[in-house]
């Protein structure tokens, strides 16, 4: 016998899976850029999900790929292929330079980055990875040995063969120049000093994020990444792009690495292409792929290529190349930008904004003199919001309580962005009275 009230129901049964909280409503349906609870309030959602709705909620051509492929091809045994799922990875491969060629359709995040750490360890015969110290690669066994913990820190590696470098972080420089502002080559240099100076000389692979999302919305520097990338390579190393996040348009290009011209050994895609459907896909080039398949590299999981989500894939990159999506996303972006910049210059709790495309954040301080960031200040503004009809949510990472993600589908009109805005401006100055 089911209870009327649901949370009695969720109290039974729900498990716990970590989530930061539960929101107060049960969400009946979501659409554009908005969800609607059981109780009829509409809410702007300014994460897209959980980042996953690319094209808003429910986009009509999305649903509409789901109807006409469901009655026809859903899931096939992992050695069959379909067209959506050779579709797909033509039409990957041919919005990424050379040599990124070969692509392996997967479902998940953690699972993408699981094969990508797997296949590097396969071509260079090693198993040593390095991640930035504030990263999030997802949570199985490899994916989260890459990914922050407590315990993980530069200079102290937690688990064999696991190394974190410092992450670039320019408004809270780990290490500075003369004028106080973050010297990132100094801060490269010993990072892989540290990683030499431990290493017991089986370095496979680094893996990161282009644009650091989870980590705090986190841009590196100009002339960064083509750093990493030469000190990878002098190592014999595989490095490996996770734009899970900034993927299929998000920061204003196709993809996140193409606003510094630094080309990946292996790319992995994932929550942002599935429009909103359990989707990724491993790229990397012949040369690599052949030298894996040689190796007997194997990811062979139940729903590799699987055809229904490889429709619904290949249509979100179809919207997304018709409808100019990327530009797009860098002309709202920079609109959006703008308008966290004035709640900057607004408001002393407003410590930084700052992101690309409709990847931003901003971060919450106690007072900007101080700079100490404020978990608390960002819990009040995240509830304030969510009770005057704007989803927000705080970036992933442990103990960066306070930096607000702040990505609405690239679909968002510019309405839609001023009225979130509008709603953040507001729960702040409530939250600071
Ligand atoms: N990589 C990045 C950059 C992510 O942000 C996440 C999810 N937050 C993952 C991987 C893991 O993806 P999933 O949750 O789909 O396994």
């Amino acid at each position: 016998e089911r209870s009327t009230d649901p949370w009695h129901e969720v109290e039974q049964h729900v498990g716990h899976y970590g989530a930061p909280y539960f929101a107060p409503d049960i969400i009946d349906r979501a659409e554009g850029s908005y969800i609607y609870t059981e109780d009829g309030r509409k809410i702007l959602d300014f994460t897209s999900g959980q980042m996953c709705a690319t094209l808003g909620h429910n986009n009509p051509e999305v649903v509409q790929t789901i109807r006409t492929t469901i009655g026809r091809l859903d899931h096939l045994y992992s050695g069959m292929l379909s067209r959506p799922s050779i579709n797909l990875c033509t039409h990957i491969a041919q919005t990424l330079p050379e040599p990124l060629n070969k692509v392996i359709p997967l479902s998940t995040g953690s699972e993408v980055n699981e094969a990508a750490i797997r296949m590097a360890k396969t071509v260079t015969g090693r198993f040593e990875v390095v991640s930035f110290s504030r990263s999030w690669h997802g949570l199985t066994q490899a994916s989260a040995a890459a990914t922050y913990s407590s315990a993980r820190k530069v200079g102290v590696p937690c688990a064999p063969g696991q190394f974190a470098i410092p992450t670039p972080y320019e408004y809270r420089p780990d290490f500075t120049d003369t004028e106080g502002k973050l010297d990132w080559r100094k801060e490269l240099d010993f990072g892989f000093d540290m990683v030499d100076a431990q290493s017991s000389g089986s370095l496979a692979a680094c893996i990161v994020e282009p644009i650091l999302s989870g980590g705090g919305i986190l841009v590196p520097p100009d002339g960064y990444l083509a750093e990493l990338k030469k000190k990878c390579h002098e190592r014999g190393m595989l490095l490996i792009f996770d734009e899970a996040q900034t993927g299929f348009g998000r920061t204003g290009t196709w993809y996140g690495f193409q606003h510094d011209g630094v080309v990946p050994d292996i790319l992995t895609l994932s929550k942002t292409l599935g429009g909103g459907l359990p989707l990724a896909a491993l790229v990397t080039s012949d040369e690599i792929e052949a030298t894996a398949r040689e190796r007997g590299f194997t990811f062979y999981t139940s729903h590799v290529n699987d055809p229904l989500v490889a429709a619904v894939g290949c249509t979100v990159m179809n919207v997304i190349e018709r409808d100019n999506l990327p530009s797009k996303a860098a002309q709202k972006g920079d609109r959006l930008h703008a308008g966290l910049q004035r709640l900057v210059e607004t408001h002393d709790i407003v410590g930084d904004a700052r992101g690309r495309g409709l990847l931003q954040g901003i971060e919450i301080v106690k007072d900007k003199q101080g700079k100490e960031r404020s978990a608390a200040l960002g819990d009040l503004i995240t509830r304030r919001c969510y009770e005057l009809g704007l989803h927000m949510n705080i970036v992933c990472l442990p103990g960066m309580g306070g930096v607000f993600r702040i990505a609405p589908p690239l679909t968002v009109s510019d309405a839609e962005l001023d009225d979130g805005l509008t709603i953040l401006d507001q729960a702040i100055s409530d939250v600071e009275t």
